[in-house]
């Protein structure tokens, strides 16, 4: 379906919880994480319902993330029903703490594509920043993750100023010998007490320090980030079996190509990432309404999607809003 702004709506983001077995340092407190409580979580079902009703209005792409999405129980079984539901796409983010024993299971159910999130490749400040995190188990998760068959495997790396930004080099050196898809994303100003943005780099600053490693060439969409189009500029180092990507929310805004909708764990659908209203599925559902008028709040939250930044200046610059909710209960 077609926002307001003739941007085609196919992709959900879908938060099946808000719980998550790290704290980085960017996305959840320390402490006095306000869990969503266990009544208001969507069951599966629930969430299942939404998926398929939106499939509808032409959501042909899920992504289901968290909190920690494989932290919940019963996470595979509902990727299998999710894969029953005739959609296009099915990809996970998940941290890879739990990916060495669930990533042959989640293949399985139907999930083509995996992301893993991982800030460091020095164990102490992978701990740090994910305030006690192993490194050596996500690594294994990788490992394994390969072994079970996603192809490609992408890695999020979210760089923060004077922690990590000095590793960028070390990420994409990794692209030489690995077939992985690095992906730098700028650190957003999300979450009512993570107030980030002097921890802010450009990711113009990391390519040009990446460019300094060799030729960056210019990597061709494929059919999936075309039809979806994803926001990542991509490139390959030359000689590299893998590539580098870069998500540019802050520098590079790409509201105008916006095409997700975002389903977090209690039931709000949301239009924007910066932006806090939602339209509330849970409430109706609950009270017993009909799939018709689910839909018809779906088409709401459509609707309601904000124009964003356009690259004439025009419109309104989401990107440089704070948005109130933990980035953990929207997930991503
Ligand atoms: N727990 C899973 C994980 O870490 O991959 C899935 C949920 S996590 C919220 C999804 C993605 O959002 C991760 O790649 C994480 O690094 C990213 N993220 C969280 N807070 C962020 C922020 N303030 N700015 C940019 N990215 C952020
Ligand atoms: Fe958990 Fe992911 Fe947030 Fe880290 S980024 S605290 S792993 S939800």
């Amino acid at each position: 379906m077609l926002d307001k702004f003739k941007r085609e709506i196919n992709y959900l983001r879908v938060s099946i919880t808000d719980r998550c077995n790290l704290r980085c340092v960017y996305c959840m407190p320390k402490e006095g994480v306000s869990l969503i409580g266990h009544e208001d979580i969507l069951s599966y079902e629930e969430m299942l319902r939404i998926i398929r009703i939106a499939r509808k209005l032409g959501i042909v792409k899920v992504r289901v993330t968290g909190g920690e999405p494989l932290v919940r129980r019963g996470v595979t079984e509902f990727l299998a029903a999710l894969g029953k539901l005739g959609l296009e796409d099915i990809s996970l983010t998940t941290n890879g703490i739990l990916l060495e024993s669930l990533a042959d299971p989640i293949r399985k159910a139907g999930v083509g594509r995996i992301n893993v999130s991982l800030d460091s490749l020095d164990p102490a400040r992978y701990a740090r920043i994910t305030r006690g995190g192993d490194l050596a188990a996500v690594l294994r998760g990788l490992e394994q993750a390969d072994r079970a068959g996603f192809s490609p495997i992408k890695i999020n790396v979210v760089t923060v100023k004077d922690f990590n930004d000095d590793e960028a080099i070390q990420f994409a050196r990794l692209t030489m010998g690995k077939p992985y898809e690095i992906r730098f994303i700028e650190l957003m100003p999300i979450g009512g007490k993570n107030d980030n943005a002097d921890k802010y780099v450009s990711n113009d600053e990391l390519m040009e320090r990446i460019g300094r490693l060799g030729r960056l060439l210019p990597v061709e969409s494929g059919k999936q980030e075309k039809n979806f189009r994803g926001p990542a500029r991509r490139f390959r180092l030359e000689g590299a079996r893998g590539v580098v990507g870069f998500i540019s929310p802050i520098s590079h805004n790409f509201c105008h190509a916006c095409n997700r909708l975002r389903l977090t764990a209690d039931g709000g659908l949301r239009a924007c990432l910066m932006v806090d209203g939602e339209v509330d599925l849970k409430t109706p559902m609950r009270r017993g309404c009909t799939d018709e008028e689910l839909e018809l709040l779906i088409r709401q939250a459509i609707v309601s999607k904000p124009r964003g930044q356009h690259t004439d200046g025009s419109g309104e610059d989401c990107s440089r809003r704070k948005c109130a909710r933990e980035m953990s209960t929207i997930g991503g």
